[in-house]
């Protein structure tokens, strides 16, 4: 990188002129992007595309010249390193968006639980007749008819639990830049536009923000039950028919925990374990009364 070019046979080691016109060898240059992290080199030779080992760094984004700093992503001989490089990025983008956007959830859920608390002795609703089954507990939106007769108790509640559901399904690991490029490669080979292949390491997906989200609706749904169920206690003078099942929802805490503990997140997964607990205490202390 140091030579003085009156040293350099050309032929053998040509230069490259970007935009801004700060020119450099190729081997320079090659060097410079760190090209070998993205090829096989056989006898100083480029043979086959590698995967390069994957470090969410925003550094691994910036392809720039050395004197100027200009982008260097126009050069045809880096288009691999350029698009991982904005691979990195959109992913990067989707972490910092991802967390920006479960903090309201999470502060508007434990807004909703302080009100319940707050209005719980001034809540005069009769109960109707209550079903909670492996098939309507994990969607408070299909327990319409308990929920109506507490007019507008969960009106709030009910709209940040589906908040948590479009959270949930916007950060899937489907909706990752590195996974939808795959999907997209997929679509083009089986369309025969394509015979190349598009392969990362899993690890780059994430997949905490999921786990979070996921375990929000969990606890989303605790606030609810723990309020509903007090207050059914509260107005339990006969004739009610009460039956409670959260079998589902504790068989989904316990595959939140499986995932959570895949993916190295420890407090949810001590969350899930905690969540199940709550689940079957609720189930429980109802049942023994009754
Ligand atoms: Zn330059």
């Amino acid at each position: 990188m140091f030579d003085a070019y009156r040293d350099i046979d050309l032929d053998d080691d040509p230069i490259i002129v970007p935009t801004c016109g700060h020119f450099l060898t190729i081997s320079s240059m090659d060097g410079h992007v760190q090209l070998r992290e993205h090829y096989e080199v056989e006898n100083d030779v480029f043979v086959a595309p590698k995967d390069p080992e994957f470090i969410l760094d925003s550094k691994q984004t910036q392809m720039r010249c050395p004197e100027c700093r200009m982008s260097l992503r126009n050069l045809d001989r880096y288009g691999r390193v350029a698009r991982r490089g904005l691979l990195i990025e959109s992913t990067l983008k989707f972490i910092t968006s991802s967390n920006r956007e479960y903090q309201p959830l999470f502060d508007d859920l434990i807004r909703q639980a302080e009100r319940f608390e707050e209005t719980r002795e001034m809540c005069k609703s009769q109960p109707v007749d209550m079903v909670i089954s492996p098939e309507n507990s994990m969607d408070i939106n299909k327990l319409k008819s308990i929920v109506q007769c507490f007019d507008t108790r969960y009106l709030k509640l009910k709209q940040v639990y589906r908040r948590i559901q479009e959270y949930k399904h916007s950060v899937r690991v489907r909706e990752q830049p590195f996974q939808r490029v795959k999907e997209l490669v997929q679509v083009a080979r089986r369309r025969s536009l394509t015979k190349g292949e598009f392969s990362f390491d899993q690890s780059i997906l994430q997949t905490r923000a999921h786990t979070l989200a996921w375990a929000l609706l969990r606890r989303c749904e605790l606030i609810f039950y723990s309020d509903l169920l007090a207050l059914y206690r509260n107005a339990l003078t006969g004739g009610l028919n009460i039956s409670i099942d959260f079998s589902a929802s504790r068989e989904d805490c316990e595959n939140l925990a499986e995932r959570a503990a895949e993916g190295d997140h420890v407090l949810q997964q001590v969350e899930a374990y905690l969540f199940w607990a709550r689940f079957a205490a609720l189930e429980l202390g109802f049942v023994d009364e009754e």
